[in-house]
């Protein structure tokens, strides 16, 4: 006899990953996006037209600071969500987490380099001699390991869970 796996077509969350747009003001939080494994641009050098006609063509959902962009995304873009620049990238974190249903667990077989969007791969035999799971940019060449800075990235995290809501 066969097991079929039918649990698998149970999933829980059965809506496709959203795609980002980020403007100037949200650098960290672009970077973030892209380590949990959303396919983000960050349009740090990008006219307001330009990043307009990408949320529209891609399907992408705007994160700006800028009211008067906001104002404009609403009418012409998929979505569009205001984060004042002054918000810690933990509260704009759970923003998105509320909003959208983005994970905020980092799973590094999803994650994506965090300079240049490119999906990262996992180096069949690692490099470094200190650590087992090591990945790297195909794009850039970057490595990326759980390393001195995972701490960091994980509390950001947990502070990020703290803004949601209970459930
Ligand atoms: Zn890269």
């Amino acid at each position: 006899m066969r097991s079929k796996e039918e649990n698998s077509s149970k999933n829980k969350n059965p809506l496709p990953d959203p795609l980002f747009v980020i403007d100037a003001m949200h650098g960290k939080l672009a970077k973030l996006l892209r380590i949990l494994g959303y396919d983000t641009i960050y349009a740090n050098s990008m006219s307001d037209q330009q990043v307009l006609e990408i949320c529209q063509s891609g399907g992408r959902v705007l994160v700006t600071g800028d009211r008067s962009l906001y104002e404009r995304a609403s009418k012409n873009c998929p979505k569009a969500i205001f984060i004042p620049q002054s918000t810690r990238v933990e509260k704009s974190l759970a923003i998105l987490a509320e909003n959208l249903g983005i994970s905020l667990d980092i799973d590094m077989g999803r994650s994506r380099c965090p300079y240049c969007n490119a999906r990262l791969e996992k180096m069949p035999r690692t490099p470094l001699p200190w650590t087992q799971e090591v990945y790297k940019c195909p794009s850039c060449g970057n490595y990326y390991w759980k390393g001195s800075h995972w701490k960091s990235l994980l509390k950001t995290l947990g502070e990020a869970k703290k803004w949601l809501p209970p459930r």
